[in-house]
């Protein structure tokens, strides 16, 4: 077996690469390494049966890499909100056209299934909770847009030209390896940071809001298990299906807090129904919150260059969001 894994440099990819290689299946990773990073991946990289190639999903993929391949798991892309306001045009050449490239590559060299990495920002903020996949699309900025547009061109892809394709819409994923630099972004990275400089973590609005936090494990288990169904064309939401206060979080992880201004459109929870899932994958959750966050702390060193922010970094790095979304 062979798979190639776009964007296995990056958070959730390393993860997959690392099971991917415990199955005794050979890893083609391809990284532009813009946010992705080697040491994510240099362990799997001792192994001879993974290899890197440092390529743009954003210019035309050379069909030599798909070469007898026959799962590709499409998860590279540009993730935040706030770039995404700044850069469109950026988010549309990565996250939908290359898209595209990733299917015009999978489809000439005819490999056997394609999963991608959806996501679930593209309910906005819904009306029912659990969300459902049948629940309206609601995209509110570029990035949930530019990600759920390159959902429709997987979907469409796997019509036509018949490649066998499921989208995972996935939830609020944390784990080891989430961002550690750049650009101001998830809240796990920006957390862990705060707590090992012993700054207060920076709690948007009261804190009472909810986000259906998923272990990466849980999500490396879903990619895993919608390649080897024989479900095609379909589309699944991924989370843990219990959302977990901001509060919880910071209670979970211990320390001082601040609280920082409210922001325009962003959801007061997210809950993911993960029931057609659970039936039709017969996948499940296993990584409770409090396991899930225990993890995290036994691995917090790993934020130790990470950027830490403030509420006046935070002010000027999230200005966007109210001039463009309020
Ligand atoms: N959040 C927070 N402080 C921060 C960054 C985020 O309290 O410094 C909150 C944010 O309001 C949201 C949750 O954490 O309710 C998750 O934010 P993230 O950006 O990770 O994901 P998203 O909002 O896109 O689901």
């Amino acid at each position: 077996m062979k798979a190639l894994v776009t964007g296995g440099a990056g958070f959730i990819g390393s993860h997959l690469v690392d099971r991917l290689l415990a199955e005794n299946i050979t890893v083609v990773v391809i990284d532009n390494l813009e946010t992705g990073r080697v040491e994510n991946i240099s362990h799997a990289l001792a192994n001879s049966r993974c290899t890197l190639h440092t390529t743009d999903i954003s210019q035309p993929l050379s069909e030599d890499l798909f070469q007898n391949v026959d799962w590709v798991f499409h998860l590279a892309g540009l993730a935040d909100i706030v770039p995404s306001i700044e850069s469109p045009y950026r988010y549309h050449e990565v996250n939908t056209h290359g898209t595209v490239n990733v299917l015009e590559a999978a489809r000439k060299s005819k490999v056997k299934r394609l999963v991608y990495a959806a996501s679930s920002s593209c309910y906005g903020i819904p009306d029912v909770y659990p969300t459902p996949e049948t629940a309206p699309i609601r995209t509110e900025y570029p990035y949930a847009h530019t990600k759920y547009a390159a959902e429709t061109y997987v979907m469409h892809w796997s019509k036509v030209y018949k490649i066998p394709s499921i989208a995972l819409r996935l939830f609020n994923v944390y784990g080891p390896r989430s961002r550690t630099g750049g650009t101001y972004g998830a809240v796990f990275g920006v957390f862990m940071a705060q707590k090992l400089a012993g700054r207060p973590f920076t709690v948007v609005g009261d804190g009472e809001q909810m986000r259906d936090f998923v272990y990466v494990s849980d999500v490396v288990e879903a990619f895993l298990a919608a390649a080897r169904s024989n479900i095609t064309q379909d589309i699944f939401n991924i989370g843990y299906g219990t959302p977990q206060t901001i509060n919880t979080l910071v209670n979970l992880l211990g320390g001082e807090k601040i609280h920082i201004q409210d922001r325009p459109g962003e959801p007061k929870c997210t809950h993911a129904d993960i029931s057609k899932a659970r039936a039709q994958l017969a996948w499940r959750p296993t990584i409770d919150f409090k396991t899930g966050v225990a993890e995290m702390l036994h691995h917090i060193n790993m934020w130790k260059e990470a950027p830490i922010w403030d509420e006046t970094s935070i002010a000027k790095a999230t200005k966007a969001w109210f001039t463009q979304l309020a």
